[in-house]
């Protein structure tokens, strides 16, 4: 059976009876199952997913390493995919390159040596940066000259040769964020299911995903460089008390959603953060709480 329609039989029957047990039993035609895109509660029938209405979402983002987790509709996996996953992808790879990664994927850069310059791509590799010209980008007298100059320096043996290059990367700071914080939404969701994301507190979350260019969740993302890119976990954090929330953690970001129990507002949440975090930077190590299994399909736990 197809995958996709396999996650709307296990996803439908709970829907409705979440939405029964909040006494909402009428917001849905009777006599049918429907399956809601979490991200726009847009609910869709089953034939929804013959038509491609509702399709497959990666866990994070497949460009940064996820897999497919769960059903979205066409509309909210499409738009995440160019307005927030693009950002996100384009910072990581920034970030590989800046670390000095080795990641085989090359950036586009223009080179400099003695003023003279090179368009093209630069890479890692194990003997160092790897510089590429892209013909159609320069004029050959400029690319010889600057070859010349470069293979001059390497003879000379100088050990400060006048060379430089910048990396052209673009990408949009707030959409990488929300595009992990996205992640991190649809990850608790399918752990927890529709009674974790149809609390109030998760409403902004759902607002911030219309409004890629306004911060609406001042959600809080603790950042570990030396993470695994493979890590997941998610930690229903209790204690510290004021820290309590949903902790999800993908490779070297971890994402802080709203508790289960007596969940606080997200800026609460993030004030709670900031104030800690300026008596201990090893925050992250001082988190304890109920660990869930990550979700490798939708569990809807709590449902
Ligand atoms: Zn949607």
């Amino acid at each position: 059976m197809d995958k996709r329609l396999r996650w709307f039989d296990e996803g439908a029957p709970k829907l409705r009876q979440v939405l029964g047990r909040l006494g909402l039993d009428d917001v849905l035609p009777a006599g049918q199952n429907f399956y809601a895109c979490p991200c726009c509660l847009m609910a869709y029938p089953r034939e929804a997913v013959q038509a491609d209405l509702l399709t497959v979402e990666d866990v994070p983002p497949k460009s940064v390493g996820g897999r497919p987790l769960l059903l979205t509709c066409k509309q909210c996996n499409n738009t995440a995919g160019s307005v927030f996953d693009s950002h996100a992808a384009t910072r990581a790879e920034t970030e590989d390159f800046m670390r000095g990664r080795i990641t085989g994927r090359p950036l586009p850069m223009t080179s400099h040596v003695d003023g003279i310059p090179l368009r093209g791509t630069a890479r890692w590799t194990d003997s160092g940066v790897q510089i590429f010209g892209i013909p159609k980008q320069n004029d050959p007298k400029v690319q010889a000259a600057h070859f010349e100059a470069l293979d001059a320096y390497v003879e000379s043996g100088n050990p400060q040769p006048n060379h430089s290059f910048t990396i052209h990367t673009r990408f949009d700071e707030t959409r990488a964020r929300i595009s992990w914080i996205r992640a991190a939404y649809l990850a608790a969701f399918a752990a927890l299911g529709w009674s974790y994301i149809f609390r109030g507190v998760m409403d902004p979350y759902r607002k911030q995903l219309q409004q890629p260019d306004v911060s609406v969740v001042p959600t809080h993302i603790l950042r570990d460089p030396n993470a695994s890119p493979e890590r997941r976990r998610l930690l229903l954090v209790d204690r510290p008390d004021e820290l309590r929330s949903v902790a999800v953690v993908m490779g070297e970001h971890t994402v802080f959603l709203p508790s289960l129990f007596r969940p606080m507002a997200c800026d609460e949440l993030v004030e709670a953060f900031v104030s800690r975090r300026a008596s201990d930077e090893r925050l992250s190590v001082n988190l304890d709480g109920k660990e869930v299994l990550w979700p490798r399909w939708a569990t809807y736990f709590l449902d």
